[in-house]
């Protein structure tokens, strides 16, 4: 989402598989692992016979040795903590998001729609003929004081009087 003009805001949605697949297949075969969770990473020293690398361990018991490591894990980073950078931040907000297929076509124009309730935004996005983006999101009271949170049953009203 962003402001293209001061009193604009425009939405574009990209499917987060097909992003992955167009870029995955511009490398060579088998050059990308896919699900590997990299567990932990150690720097090796130079020493007179090798250069400095970093040894990257992977959960399977896979091991890299690396010259160049690129951190883009997310917001709980491996690679971010293991540089001492700053522990994420609480936004004050809880998010569920997902993407539902219809097959035979969901019949929605392309068209964002959001429903704003106290403390409550939830969203559609079609992001094909056959695919809708949607998201929920509650606006949590700041950390220390108490949290607003939904109960199994007020979570399924929100979502049946939205989506349906
Ligand atoms: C509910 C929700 C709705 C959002 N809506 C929007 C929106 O409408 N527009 C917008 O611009 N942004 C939106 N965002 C924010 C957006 O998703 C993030 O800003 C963006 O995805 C961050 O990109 P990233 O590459 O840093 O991390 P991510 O997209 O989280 O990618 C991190 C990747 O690293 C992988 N990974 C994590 N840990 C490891 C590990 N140990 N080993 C190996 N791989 C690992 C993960 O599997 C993932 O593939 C939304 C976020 C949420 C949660």
């Amino acid at each position: 989402m962003g402001r293209e003009r001061s009193d604009e805001v425009r939405m574009r949605a990209v499917d987060r598989k097909a992003l992955l697949d167009a870029l995955a297949d511009e490398l060579p075969p088998g050059m990308v692992r896919f699900s590997s969770k990299l567990v932990s990473i150690d720097a090796i020293p130079a020493t007179s016979g090798s250069s400095e690398a970093t040894v990257l361990r992977l959960e399977d018991g896979a091991v890299i040795r690396a010259k160049i490591l690129i951190g883009c894990d997310g917001v709980h980073s491996v690679v971010a903590r293991w540089l001492g950078l700053s522990e994420p931040l609480r936004s004050g907000r809880s998010t569920i998001r997902g993407l539902s297929v219809y097959p035979s076509g969901h019949g929605l124009k392309q068209e964002i729609r959001q429903y704003l309730s106290n403390g409550i935004r939830a969203g559609l996005l079609p992001i094909s003929n056959t695919g809708i983006y949607w998201y929920l999101v509650n606006n949590t009271i700041p950390q220390g004081k108490l949290r607003k949170t939904f109960s199994l049953d007020q979570f399924e009203l929100i979502c049946t009087e939205y989506f349906h």
